[in-house]
């Protein structure tokens, strides 16, 4: 396109040029006799087809009919003028010539020319033919340039079309774990391919299903598998492509969509992100309202299920945010199903990690049930980074394959960011930086419900100056007592830099926050408070109160009271436990700093094993026994992988049962 646009412009400059060199002027008959009759012409140059004579003056002639004679105004200096008759030019300019011989003067020269047509074609069609063409370039470029562009086609969907046999190359083997997702998702394929089977029983075939679950888990590849097995045409359209600057684009776009398909049924629609157009319609539309947006969703809603029928067509959704959605489009009719594709359990993290290390050259030291021990909480798509980060690491070092130590940098980069051993620190913030993380790390080992440690390290990464990597405990409920620990363990940094250097900094403001943060839940969300009991201020549906507060002024101050004495109570506690293990913190912190990271087993060496041998360590001893007759099931079902027991990991796993992935 910018190849046009200067294309365009060049010709344009020089046309401009080419018009303004020479210096012509339009004079009548008469003028132009008198001027070759006194010798002011050199030579006429006569366009036949044209009609028009053109005079070449000499210098003198041009000067005495004030022509620009400045150095800048050079070129052709001519007149120009329509000839009476074309056949008896040659006898005037004959007889001016005799004139001029017999005053003694030069005679002029004579040249015939036809004149181009495509010149003159050019001239008379030129400028319309520039304005269409600029008329058709800024058309196309409103379309988004999209395929068969133009501004007549701003209302067709542009949803990208896999016909039968012509699907991704994606299948249902690229989709590791996600085993229910599956199953829910072959059905939908299966009601396309054989709907008798269900309406014979009178059932109906649902019209769609909505994936949801956070990003990264895998919901768009499912849809892709869909596509490349379902034996049926797929559309797939992502929710922002509905958004045009034109107001009623988005439902034109829909209507088209569900024509496009309809046309191809029986087939499969698949919108992603779908909250770019599903978000809940506002109460009020004045007040921030977006009639486009919600223009389209109605569309979309009246598509779905509204007086025409789309016998045929099934429509998957996937989005991050479920709780965003218009209730009227989650309501059985619409999305039948909803698919919640959740974080990978470990067994699913050794099938993402099968699927992505095929293409990778690995040690045959690693262990993948390590790896995935070693990854809780990540999702597919992390898991796809680690592999890759490690593939990256091991060519960066020259290594010929992958190997742990590549696993384990991969999984530090990605938790903790880019290590920064460039960053300058000086001794004394070193020091500061050892006593905070050392005072985490005592503080959590002591008590009941603190998450077992990984790893400290006062190595600077992202943004962070050191960090405490935690292995979380896998709770659906938490106790009281549970939040108390954290915020406990959260304050023991800050704590730490009070008790040994009577001096506090700046860097605990993040656990400040989430410490606060929690302590303001545990008072309004969870009404754990003996103060303000079993209330709950917190309005989930985030349309309720508006602007308003759901609580008086006292209880606000009430709120307050409760949330600054729980963080206080929690500070002194955390204070207390570093006064009672004042010399295994210094024995720590002194480690930190000659080693400038330790693991697990190096705090156990210090203070010893944990006292809080509690139902939750039992539970995940439990846990812990079932994830591994888990993995060894799987594994005798896959004997590709390679064998459990090789290199272990750095960090250890935790003899009291604790499965150590990070969490800072
Ligand atoms: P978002 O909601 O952010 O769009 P998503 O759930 O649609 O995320 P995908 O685009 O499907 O996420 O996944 C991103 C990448 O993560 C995939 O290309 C794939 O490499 C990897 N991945 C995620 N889940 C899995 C899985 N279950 N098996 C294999 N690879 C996976």
């Amino acid at each position: 396109m910018y190849w046009m646009y200067a294309m365009i412009g060049l010709a344009l400059v020089g046309l401009y040029y080419f018009q303004n060199n020479d210096q012509t002027r339009q004079v009548d008959w008469t003028e132009f006799e008198k001027a070759a009759l006194a010798g002011d012409v050199e030579k006429i140059s006569v366009d036949m087809s044209n009609a028009q004579a053109y005079g070449f003056l000499t210098e003198a002639g041009a000067k005495k009919l004030k022509f620009d004679m400045q150095p800048g105004f050079e070129g052709q200096k001519k007149i120009e003028t329509t000839i009476p008759s074309p056949d008896k030019i040659s006898d005037k300019i004959e007889g001016w010539n005799n004139a001029l011989v017999a005053q003694g003067k030069p005679t002029i020269k004579v040249s015939f020319e036809k004149g181009s047509d495509l010149m003159r074609i050019f001239w008379a069609f030129g400028p319309i033919l520039l304005i269409f063409l600029g008329w058709y370039f800024i058309s196309k470029r409103m379309s988004g340039g999209g395929a068969g562009g133009g501004i007549f086609n701003v209302g067709k969907s542009k949803a990208t079309v896999f016909d039968k046999g012509n699907g991704t190359n994606v299948t249902f083997k690229d989709v590791a774990g996600l085993a229910e997702a599956k199953v829910e998702i072959e059905e939908i394929v299966e009601f396309l391919k054989n709907p008798q089977r269900y309406t014979e029983l009178g059932a109906k075939i649902p019209k769609g299903a909505l994936l949801v679950g956070p990003p990264g888990t895998g919901k768009t590849l499912l849809a892709k598998a869909v596509a490349g097995e379902a034996n049926v045409p797929f559309l797939s359209i992502s929710g922002s492509d509905f958004v045009e600057m034109f107001v009623g684009v988005g439902a034109a776009r829909v209507r088209d969509l569900f024509k496009q398909a309809k046309e191809k049924a029986p087939c499969i629609v698949f919108i992603d992100e779908i909250d770019a157009v599903g978000r809940a319609r506002g109460k009020n539309p004045s007040m921030g309202g977006n009639d486009e947006r919600e223009n389209t969703l109605n569309q979309m809603l009246v598509q779905m299920d509204g007086f025409g029928t789309n016998n045929g067509v099934i429509i998957l959704a996937a989005t991050n945010r479920a709780d965003m959605l218009d209730k009227a489009l989650l309501r059985p009719g619409r999305f039948d199903r909803q698919i919640y594709v959740d974080l990978p359990e470990l067994t699913d993290r050794m099938e993402i990690f099968n699927v992505h290390l095929r293409n990778i050259k690995v040690s045959s030291a690693i262990d993948i049930e390590q790896l995935a021990r070693q990854t809780q909480g990540f999702s597919g798509a992390d898991i796809a980074n680690v592999c890759n980060e490690a593939a990256l690491i091991a060519a960066r070092n020259n290594k010929n394959q992958v190997e742990w130590n590549d696993f384990m940098g991969a999984i530090d980069r990605i938790v903790g960011g880019l290590e920064k051993r460039s960053r300058i620190i000086t001794d004394e913030e070193k020091f500061s930086i050892a006593t905070h993380e050392a005072g985490h790390a005592t503080v959590t080992w002591m008590l009941q419900y603190g998450n077992p440690l990984v790893k400290v390290t006062i190595v600077p990464r992202g943004r962070a100056l050191g960090a405490a990597w935690y292995a979380p405990e896998a709770r659906q409920i938490i106790p009281t007592q549970a939040l108390l620990d954290t915020m406990c363990g959260l304050l023991g940094g800050r704590a730490a830099e009070d008790v040994f250097t009577g001096q506090i900094g700046t860097g605990a403001s993040d656990d400040l926050e989430r410490c606060t943060k929690m302590a303001r839940s545990l008072v309004m969300m969870y009404g754990m408070s003996p103060k303000i009991p079993n209330i709950n201020f917190n309005d989930s549906s985030g349309q309720e109160y508006g602007f308003t507060k759901p609580y008086s002024e006292q209880t606000a101050e009430l709120i307050d009271s409760e949330v600054s004495r729980i963080v206080n109570e929690q500070y002194e506690r955390a204070k207390q436990i570093l006064r009672s293990y004042a010399a295994q913190h210094n024995q720590i912190r002194d480690l930190l700093i000659k080693n400038e990271v330790i693991y697990h087993d190096d705090v156990k060496k210090i203070l010893g094993p944990r006292q809080w041998k509690s139902r939750t360590d039992e539970i995940m001893e439990l846990n812990r026994k079932e994830e591994t007759k888990i993995a060894d099931e799987f594994k005798s079902e896959h004997p590709a992988l390679p064998s459990s027991g090789g290199q272990s990991s750095d960090t250890g796993s935790d003899d009291d049962g604790t499965p150590p992935p990070f969490n800072k």
